[in-house]
């Protein structure tokens, strides 16, 4: 295999690459393949970077469904119903006491580090569950083969550097870099979320993501010449799950659906993600009603079947939803079970049309000269054959999509 270092730049945009934000980066893409990623549907893009895979392919897209979640949850849930009545700062210990409850009642990696109940109202944490129970690098993780599983097939040999086995600080991983004997993998893969919280906090455009992008750049070309110091032939990948988009105008869908005479639980039930809502029904006075209110507010549109096809999320259950709305680009659904009541500067998990939310992709080959831009935006499926090629792995087995080359 051709050792192969990964760089995850989480929320990282095509167009934040430029000689003043991104000096290294920038220069580098005249030895490269650069391409404009369309990421999948909604915000958690893993499996088709990873695996290849489309949403519908492997249960894809949000962080929570429609399944009961374990019955110490469920019963918090009927316990601390009262809570959603109170003001928000008494809410927010309770959280806090909920997550360090579960992180030290697990044994799970993945229960451990990303169970929570995020902003979800309390009396209805007992309707969704967490739809990951593995995280990417160990077996299982979907319905398809991962990289890592595939390398682990060939008998290679791969590193994560990340949360949650490391910080996913760039400057800690470069320090990994310093400590390890890079030639011992075949496959370095490193994930840095900075970008995407100070993204998310003062917006896309701000001076504050751009101190973290030319920090980011500056310790990426450390890792760069120390890999370079010590192997010969090795591939330089550089991509990001998703873009960062500027949020103008809040889409209240909340308080539009408690005016129906309806009753939440009884009639249906709701999932405010952050950009999308989505709605399940138990009677059909319910489900008109809330389709009337959805078609009626300004900022968003409810998920055409075309749309469904459009982004492979013809999903063989309703676990996601029987109703789907999804705000316009630039808009949020506030509050919602993530951010609460809070108003963020910067979102994603919009449609392909927003230049914005796209992602980037850059692969670096020390013994090729190629200087290549692909002329049209890529869907994100094609970063797994792309990985594999690198790496060596024949990828026609796993996947019909083709490496960005
Ligand atoms: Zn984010």
């Amino acid at each position: 295999m051709k050792t192969t270092i990964c760089f995850m730049i989480d929320s990282l945009r095509p167009k934040d690459i430029t000689s003043s934000n991104t000096p290294f980066l920038s220069s580098l893409q005249s030895n490269s393949i650069v391409a404009e990623i369309i990421p999948p549907f909604a915000f958690e893009p893993d499996v088709a970077y990873i695996a290849g895979l489309y949403p519908e392919q492997s249960d894809e897209g949000t962080m929570f469904w429609l399944s009961p979640p374990p019955i110490k949850i469920r019963k918090i849930s009927n316990i601390f119903s009262f809570l959603d009545k109170t003001p928000d700062h008494f809410n927010i210990f309770f959280r806090y006491a909920l997550r360090a409850y579960f992180r030290f009642g697990s044994s799970s990696p993945a229960e451990k580090y990303f169970r929570t109940t995020a902003n979800i109202p309390i009396s209805l944490i007992k309707y969704f569950d967490i739809i990951h129970k593995k995280l990417m690098y160990e077996n299982n993780f979907c319905n398809g083969k991962t990289v890592f599983e595939l390398i682990e097939e060939e008998k290679g040999n791969w590193l994560y550097l990340g949360y949650p086995l490391t910080s996913s600080s760039v400057i800690d991983i470069y320090n990994r870099f310093k400590r390890i004997k890079i030639a011992e993998f075949d496959f370095i893969f490193a994930m840095i979320n900075k970008l995407d919280i100070i993204g998310h906090k003062y917006g896309p455009d701000s001076v504050e993501r751009k101190y973290i992008m030319k920090e980011i750049d500056a310790y990426l070309q450390k890792v760069f010449y120390l890999v370079k110091k010590q192997i010969d032939n090795f591939n330089f990948i550089i991509f990001s799950d998703h873009g960062m988009v500027s949020v103008k105008s809040i889409v209240n869908i909340w308080e539009e659906i408690h005016k129906l005479p309806l009753k939440i639980e009884k009639d249906y039930l709701v999932f405010l993600d952050s950009t999308l809502a989505r709605f399940w029904f138990f009677s059909e006075k319910a489900k008109s009603m809330i389709k009337n209110v959805l078609e009626n507010i300004n900022g968003g549109r409810i998920i055409s079947e075309k749309e469904m096809k459009i982004y492979r999320i013809r999903y063989k259950h309703n676990k996601f939803g029987d109703l789907l709305y999804w705000v316009d680009n630039g808009n949020i659904i506030l509050p919602n079970f993530f951010q609460g009541n809070k108003i963020p500067m910067g979102m994603h998990g919009y449609r392909n049309d927003c230049l914005d939310n796209h992602s980037f992709y850059m692969s670096f080959s020390s013994f090729k000269n190629v200087n290549k831009k692909m002329s049209q935006a890529i869907p994100m499926v094609r970063i797994f054959p792309s990985i594999l090629n690198n790496l060596g792995i024949d990828y026609t087995k796993y996947t019909q999509e083709r490496p960005i080359d």
